[in-house]
């Protein structure tokens, strides 16, 4: 009975956080847009400015008339972060997790996206085989569950690169094609642009974390390791030097921010993966305790 509870107020949750990250951007991507604003500002750059301006009434508009700040409603995503001490059926975390997908698309209702890679078919729902996307890490010594809906739009998951590098191409060779990677995108992604970037791992491993980067951490939050963290620095300076600026029409704020997740990788390979996220850096997050009480962050 009580696993009831839990299960259901996971449905419910995944209904309510895939709706929130449509329409309500989070305080830090909010305080982010107002920075750029006020560096274009500063900078005398009318165009840049106007831009800016407009982003900023793209999401108060949204707040006033309680509705999406973007048509794309993305393909849903979720991380979900399960207390090792929550005994819970991994299965019915997923089925509650799409059915509140389905739920969401259909009551709200939203518009769907996902299709079949060949015949292009409508599942209609926003869900489908291996969608919603749910990543599943484990937290020692908790008992609840943590879930963060990051839908995922076209412009900017279009942008997404990955190559192996030669390791004796080193970081020169990292930098230079984050850089590549983000000229290459333009205004494709609808910058100002957060620019997730994965470093290690094996290829697969290489473009979960530029995800993980690019989605889920929040702007502001720098790498806890300090040579990471100074390429994150680095990174963001030079992108915003490059002068592509917001929607590509000029300016200082090409990026919000530069993330950067990293593991270890094998002696012989280097790999980099690059993954956008448009100005819109849409993302909610709630805790759900194993009685089924949620708390929305
Ligand atoms: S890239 Fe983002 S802001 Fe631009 S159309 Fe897609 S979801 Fe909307």
């Amino acid at each position: 009975m009580r696993m009831r509870a839990f299960y259901e107020a996971v449905e419910e949750a995944a209904r309510e956080l895939y709706l929130r990250a449509l329409k309500d951007i989070p305080a830090d991507v909010r305080a982010a847009l107002q920075r750029g604003l006020d560096a274009e500002k500063r900078d005398g750059n009318a165009s840049a400015e106007q831009v800016m301006f407009t982003i900023l009434e793209n999401v108060r508009t949204a707040d006033a008339q309680d509705t999406l700040v973007c048509q794309d409603t993305g393909l849903p995503v979720f991380k979900a972060v399960i207390g090792e001490d929550l005994m819970i059926n991994g299965g019915e975390l997923k089925r509650r997790l799409r059915r509140g997908c389905e739920r969401a698309t259909k009551e709200y209702p939203l518009r769907s996206n996902t299709v079949h890679p060949v015949t292009r078919k409508h599942t209609g729902t926003n869900t489908g085989d291996g969608i919603p996307v749910v990543k599943i890490e484990f937290r020692e010594g908790s008992s609840a569950l943590y879930l963060c809906a990051a839908p995922k739009g076209s412009g900017s998951e279009n942008m997404s690169f990955l190559k192996m590098l030669n390791p004796s191409e080193g970081l020169q060779g990292v930098k230079r094609y984050v850089l590549e990677c983000v000229l290459e995108s333009g205004a494709k992604p609808c910058p100002p642009v957060i620019v997730g970037v994965g470093l290690g791992g094996t290829s697969d491993v290489a473009m979960a974390l530029a995800k993980e980067a690019s989605c889920f951490r929040k702007i502001g939050t720098r790498n806890a390791d300090p040579v990471i963290a100074e390429l994150e620095a680095w990174l963001l300076d030079r992108i915003n030097r490059t002068g592509l600026g917001p929607q590509g029409l000029g300016g200082a704020t090409t990026a919000l921010a530069v993330h950067v997740e990293w593991a270890h990788t094998h002696i012989s390979h280097n790999p980099v993966a690059v993954n956008m996220q448009c100005w819109r850096g849409e993302r909610a997050e709630a805790v759900i305790n194993g009685a089924g009480e949620v708390r929305f962050l």
